[in-house]
């Protein structure tokens, strides 16, 4: 079993009910659908907004002892750069594939996903593929040059920053409060 999802078994955005696949080995159904994320789909600085939409196509097919479901999934995540705290909003795209047996079928086996009396929900399969690939610490780009330890100023937009010992013991406090007002 994935792990406990909030909805009840059988119900919610993510449960794909079988009833219109025929149960014969080698049947197939397209599946299309837009969903949108639930409530954390983050890690520390990126990942889906609650809400934010997922575009995900794939299919059904039954293969005997089960259904396998493979598709790929389209986003946007939205975050923020670890080094330079810009914001970041990215495409992202992933693919998955997962057995979901029958019951009754391989009884023995704990790990298995499974079919549960017609439905099987993809809530767990889909947020593995989207939240397991997110990076820990984004970038805006590569080679970001992130803030300068000394007054935060932004190292990409000013690469040619310097600053004089002076200038920084009576600055510091004020470009401080100057970052801090314009987060
Ligand atoms: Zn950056
Ligand atoms: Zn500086």
């Amino acid at each position: 079993m994935p792990a406990a999802t909030p909805s009840r078994p059988g119900t919610g955005p993510f449960v794909v009910d079988l009833r219109d696949l025929t149960r014969q080995p080698g049947q197939v159904k397209s599946l299309e659908r837009r969903l949108s994320a639930p409530e954390g789909w983050t890690v520390a600085m990126i990942g889906l907004p609650p809400g934010q939409p997922i575009d995900l196509v794939g299919q059904l097919e039954d293969v005997g002892d089960g259904v396998l479901v493979s598709g790929q999934i389209d986003f946007v995540l939205i975050g923020q750069c670890a080094r330079c705290l810009t914001e970041i909003s990215r495409t992202g795209q992933a693919t998955f594939q997962e057995l979901f047996v029958y019951p009754g079928r391989a009884a023995d086996d704990a790990d298995l996903s499974r079919v549960q009396g017609q439905t099987i929900d993809l809530e767990a399969l889909v947020r593995d593929a989207i939240v397991l690939d997110l990076p820990l610490a984004p970038l805006c780009r590569d080679d970001c040059q992130g803030l300068c330890a000394r007054c935060g100023a932004n190292l990409n937009d000013d690469p040619r920053h310097s600053h004089t010992d002076t200038v920084d013991a009576r600055w510091a406090g004020l470009s401080k409060w100057v970052q801090s007002q314009s987060e």
